[in-house]
């Protein structure tokens, strides 16, 4: 094992005459809009969480296997290989909330080695659903305590962006590099590889594009997706529409940025991206939290919010609120973030 992690460093791939013009744009939040920065906050986080409890039904599915058993599945039902009751959640969001838990819990600062333990502490309370790449790095940390695994190009799997919700919203206003430094930090605890790191970037910067953009601005989002397929054009949605996209970031990426693209408002996109099967948890919950961060609380289907599991949908808002709270751009912190 090499004794630094080889990725952690490297400049982020976003432009970076796109990173400074934001940067500098961007600054210390209105006092009088906090509200609404909260609300989108809250979208974002309860939109992964309806993502993934919407499209775990799917799961695994084909595209055809979808439209013979469920028609257009535009409902909550639970379900799909894992049996799970309606409005259950799975590892998307459960990572999420623990991830979320070891940030609160240490102020705001994103600490690899907390976010490890906060993983290992959940893997052990037996998830319903755990990934491959994922328990790997996990047992990892857990025989040798480096919170990171080696630089693999077999980790371009979707693991590390499913969960990089409470990141996101904690570094919301902080330079662009100390965002991404902290993403990596998270991510590379079960992700270590450059295209799984320019996903999450392009996911985090369309997050935070649409946390700060007019609401509904869908014309923010398709500037960052072509940038982002500018520097990584593997992510580019031209071509072929994705059907049943796989778990690598590839095809993850690509069905949720032609969903995005194709649809309009929060419900349309959600329901394009959960019928294309696949990994229909991982696309639905990726694409919640950012059209959740664009549309806003009012573009949730009450109907869905209604079936969400309660504990989830509490801890999910309660989260949103405390980590946008420890953001730069609420606090007007320059906060550091930490490694230990
Ligand atoms: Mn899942
Ligand atoms: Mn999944």
């Amino acid at each position: 094992m090499a004794d630094a992690d080889p990725l952690l460093d490297l400049p982020p791939a976003m432009p970076e005459a796109w990173w400074r013009a934001r940067d500098a744009a961007l600054g210390v939040w209105p006092a009088e809009d906090l509200e609404r920065l909260r609300g989108r906050a809250e979208a974002a986080y309860l939109g992964l969480a309806l993502g993934d409890a919407l499209g775990a039904t799917l799961e695994f599915m084909t595209p055809r296997e979808v439209a013979a058993f469920h028609g257009v599945h535009r409902e909550i039902v639970g379900g799909g290989w894992l049996h799970l009751k309606p409005g259950r959640v799975t590892d998307d969001t459960e990572m999420s909330l623990a991830l979320g838990r070891a940030i609160r819990e240490r102020g705001g600062v994103v600490s690899a080695r907390a976010a490890a333990e906060a993983f290992s502490a959940w893997m052990s309370r037996k998830p319903v659903d755990i990934g491959h790449t994922v328990r790997r790095g996990i047992s990892a940390f857990r025989r040798t305590g480096v919170p990171w695994v080696p630089d693999n190009p077999q980790n371009a799997g979707n693991g590390a962006v499913m969960r990089c919700l409470p990141v996101v919203l904690a570094t919301f206003g902080a330079p662009w590099p100390q965002v991404v430094r902290a993403l990596r930090l998270q991510g590379h605890i079960t992700h270590t590889c450059a295209l799984a790191d320019a996903g999450m970037e392009a996911v985090a910067a369309l997050v935070q594009v649409a946390l700060a953009a007019p609401r509904g601005d869908t014309a923010a989002l398709d500037d960052v997706i072509a940038l982002a397929a500018s520097v990584t054009p593997e992510l580019s949605p031209e071509g072929k529409p994705e059907a049943g996209p796989s778990g690598f970031i590839v095809e993850t990426l690509r069905a949720v940025f032609q969903a995005l693209q194709t649809t309009t408002g929060f419900e349309a996109a959600m329901v394009d991206v959960v019928n294309r099967g696949g990994d229909a948890d991982t696309t639905g919950a990726i694409l919640g939290m950012i059209a959740g961060a664009l549309h806003g609380p009012e573009s949730l289907p009450k109907r869905w919010l209604k079936k969400l599991d309660p504990e989830t949908r509490a801890a999910c808002t309660e989260q949103a609120a405390a980590l946008i709270g420890f953001s730069p751009a609420v606090s007007g912190a320059k906060r550091a973030v930490a490694t230990d």
